[in-house]
């Protein structure tokens, strides 16, 4: 077991800055075309009223920046907990593109690019969920499933002491490929790749 993982974390170590960098670039080439302007954001679960900023915010159970004992042992949370159902599914948060379908060791993951109404674009990274819908390049929006959240069996593997859970994260960037979101020790080299989507949301969602 100890050996398995091991070899895991470090293929995703030394392989993933290059598939990164060759995917970058193919891309943000065709990226800019098309895509809609996010000018509202939902919740990423299908349920009522999934456009109002409270919806979301009742789900909240682990805060951006929260002090974490997993991975690298005092790193900073680099996103929002959203409690869910076992297996219950995931959208995306508004009109953008499937940047990267990743694994952030031992959890899969996808980043969205979104066109901000300021003109700048960011990323939305859905981590902790499985059977994935989606392909790299597809366009999607509100309605479109990603994924969905570990079931019971799922957690257990993953030794999670928490509810079943969406980590939400929202990037400026994924030059990274992800490996940010486990390893930032202080707030400062957090938010070189990561937001508070606390602030975010409210700001695109209804009151
Ligand atoms: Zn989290």
């Amino acid at each position: 077991m100890f050996c398995y993982k091991s070899i895991l974390f470090f293929l995703f170590f030394i392989l993933t800055p290059f598939q990164s960098l060759a995917l970058d670039k193919q891309l943000e080439a065709n990226v800019f075309s098309a895509l809609p302007v996010m000018r509202e954001v939902s919740s990423p679960f299908v349920e009522p009223e999934r456009k109002h900023f409270k919806t979301v915010s009742a789900r909240i159970f682990s805060r951006f920046g929260a002090y974490r004992s997993t991975y690298r042992k005092g790193h900073l949370h680099s996103g929002v907990d959203l409690k869910g159902a076992y297996g219950e599914k995931v959208h995306a948060i508004g009109p953008g593109q499937v940047f990267r379908n990743y694994w952030i060791f031992p959890n899969r993951a996808v980043a969205v690019l979104h066109h901000l109404p300021d003109g700048g674009a960011i990323y939305s990274a859905y981590v902790h969920i499985q059977d994935i819908k989606v392909k790299e390049g597809q366009q999607v929006d509100e309605n479109t499933e990603l994924g969905r959240l570990f079931n019971r069996e799922e957690m257990r593997q993953a030794r999670y002491r928490s509810p079943p859970h969406l980590h939400l994260e929202i990037r400026r960037s994924m030059t990274d490929n992800g490996r940010r979101s486990f390893s930032a020790m202080t707030m400062s080299s957090l938010m070189e790749y990561c937001l508070d989507p606390e602030p975010f949301l409210r700001s695109l969602m209804q009151k």
